[in-house]
């Protein structure tokens, strides 16, 4: 595939001057409902405790005291000074900045500029580290100016500081204003630097931040000294160079083939490391793993860091070929040797030759190939079928099997001598239900690959899409993800994010709920609605009992009664109608209203 230019929804709202460019706090009005909403916001976090994580979008965050915080905070402080610890502590909430607002520009690449600086208050707030008040802030990135004033409450971090230091001189919201600069910076494209001028720890009732840009600061010496790191090389790369700073590079796979691999979660990159480790060996190399893990992929790969990379990678899938003609399709066939057989042909050993012959579903070969597989891998040596030539091959081999190998040598199925030879050097693949972190790299992964396959121009995923997928058991692993994406992109509108029904039919999706934050702030069962609206979600669950107004109608009646307990009158007012309406209702389904003897008028006589 010819390598090709990508570039993000994000890149390309911003390339056509439709977002962030200017805006300000004046012309920023919470009522005009601009995305992303602060529901917007908290729709995007949810729980999913049957798995152990929390969500922020497809963010993995995590839920921790904090005062555990502040007990690692102060034994930072201790062990390695003032100064240090508050490096430390800048740059981690510079890294959480940045993140979110990756999150906010990806997942909302066409909104307002200043709802999309507000998100970053909003955030911060959802997330518990502190209540943002912006004062004023007003920005336009064409003339390179940003000037923002902020209060904080409640500041999580003042909390720690004070009960572990008491009362100061000095502010102490350091990650905060991390935070601040990470997510105005990431936004912004160019250093932008916040700075406490007054804070609860030294004695203010609440804390007042400045953000400006750095050329506008002058000497921004003394910040920088936080936020870069000297000595943490790891944390580099993350925190701002001076004096201008680009945006924190999205997580992207490296464009061009189809059998690219991608991932990030600890399961992957253990997998990856053990692949770059014996790539460079002689090794056979044994893959195993459900179907659509991905194995032909790690094997391209382990081919293509091998020294072998100049020559041919040949794949084969034993499962595929009858058996009847594997031995000829492997080792090669001399004219002659079977009817049909008319003219000599080379086998995948022979134009493997130099290169990595990687045999898929291996398990699947006969005993007689079997036996043959394994001379082929000692002596490095093979023989054509139907020929009595000796051929030496070169040919490192990589198989992959999706079955217990071991069971099959208990069961006399497969070789033992050949298991030996084979399982050197294995390397499971888990799948993806067990490395869930790597969901929402995929998406997007697959996302750009096969928006630009169909010419289809999508926003994105919905929350409650990110939700289900993140939610899905992926029987079919990768292989199925990137199946419900491309078919997510077809059936999506252009212009639109891909919803839950454009991925799933109904009966894929499990009734295990996850957990989202309701409109009180409490944890509540997320059930998404159906994508057929009322009507559908009405029917839901009722099985073939057929829907009637009248039947719902009585539905309401009665639950609306027995939540007023029984008093007509509250019951009528929770659905907006009179008494008496009420009454006439229940009596039309041949009920008697009952009767309330409290609020009856006693009779004048
Ligand atoms: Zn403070």
């Amino acid at each position: 595939m010819a390598k090709q230019t990508r570039i993000s929804l994000a890149e390309m709202a911003r390339q056509s001057g439709t977002m962030l460019r200017r805006g300000d706090s004046a012309h920023f009005d919470p009522a005009l409902g601009l995305q992303p909403t602060l529901a917007d916001l908290t729709e995007s976090l949810f729980f999913s405790p049957g798995d152990g994580r929390i969500w922020l979008n497809d963010q993995r965050m995590l839920l921790w005291h904090s005062s555990a915080m502040g007990h690692l905070r102060r034994e930072l402080i201790d062990t390695l000074g003032m100064a240090r610890a508050r490096g430390l502590l800048t740059r981690a909430g510079y890294v959480s900045g940045a993140r979110d607002a990756q999150l906010v520009r990806e997942r909302w690449p066409n909104s307002d500029a200043a709802a999309v600086f507000m998100a970053g208050t909003r955030l911060h707030a959802i997330e518990g580290v502190v209540k943002v008040t912006p004062v004023s802030f007003d920005f336009d990135i064409d003339r390179g100016t940003y000037e923002g004033e902020f209060l904080w409450e409640h500041s999580s971090e003042d909390d720690e500081h004070i009960s572990a230091y008491g009362l100061g001189t000095e502010a102490a919201c350091w990650s905060q204003v991390g935070y601040a600069t990470g997510y105005v910076t990431s936004l912004f494209g160019q250093l932008v630097v916040f700075r406490e001028i007054e804070c609860r720890s030294m004695g203010a009732s609440v804390c007042r931040v400045i953000g400006r840009h750095a050329a506008a600061w002058g000497d921004v010496s003394e910040d920088l000294r936080y936020l870069q790191a000297h000595d943490y090389r790891s944390l580099a790369e993350t925190a701002p160079a001076a004096p201008a700073v680009r945006p924190l590079p999205l997580p992207r796979p490296e464009p061009g083939e189809r059998h690219e691999i991608v991932g990030a979660s600890s399961a992957f990159n253990s997998a990856c490391h053990q692949l770059d480790r014996v790539a460079r060996t002689q090794a056979t190399v044994l893959f195993t793993g459900e179907s659509g893990v991905g194995k032909e992929a790690f094997a391209r790969r382990l081919h293509r860091v091998s020294a072998r990379v100049d020559k041919p990678f040949i794949a084969v899938n034993c499962a595929a070929i009858p058996e009847t003609l594997i031995e000829s399709e492997l080792f090669g066939v001399e004219r002659g040797a079977f009817t049909g057989a008319t003219t000599s042909r080379a086998g995948r050993f022979e134009r493997a030759d130099g290169g990595t012959l990687f045999l898929d579903e291996i398990g699947t070969l006969s005993l007689v190939s079997q036996g043959k597989l394994l001379r082929a891998l000692q002596e490095g040596e093979i023989e054509r079928v139907g020929g009595s030539r000796t051929l030496r091959v070169d040919v490192r081999v990589v198989a992959a099997t999706n079955v217990d190998l071991q069971a099959q040598v208990r069961e006399g199925r497969f070789r033992e001598d050949l298991f030996f030879r084979l399982n050197v050097y294995p390397i499971h693949l888990p799948p993806l239900r067990e490395r869930r972190d790597d969901i929402p790299l995929l998406m997007n992964h697959f996302l750009r690959r096969e928006a630009q396959r169909h010419g289809r121009q999508t926003t994105g995923f919905t929350p409650r899409a990110v939700r289900a997928m993140l939610h899905y058991a992926f029987p079919g692993n990768i292989r199925e993800l990137q199946n419900l994406v491309e078919r997510g992109i077809i059936s999506a509108e252009d212009g639109a994010a891909i919803d839950v029904p454009h991925l799933f039919r109904r009966e894929q999706l499990s009734e295990e709920a996850l957990l989202a934050i309701g409109a009180h702030g409490g944890l509540t069962t997320q059930r998404d609605k159906p994508a057929g609206g009322l009507l559908a979600e009405l029917q839901q669950g009722r099985g073939d009992e057929p829907l009637t107004l009248n039947g719902i109608e009585q539905q309401l009646l009665q639950e609306a009664l027995a939540a007023a307990q029984g008093n007509v009158a509250a019951a009528a007012r929770q659905l907006g109608l009179s008494r008496a309406q009420m009454a006439y209702r229940l009596q039309r389904a041949g009920q008697e209203a009952p009767r309330e003897p409290a609020r009856r008028k006693p009779r004048r006589g």
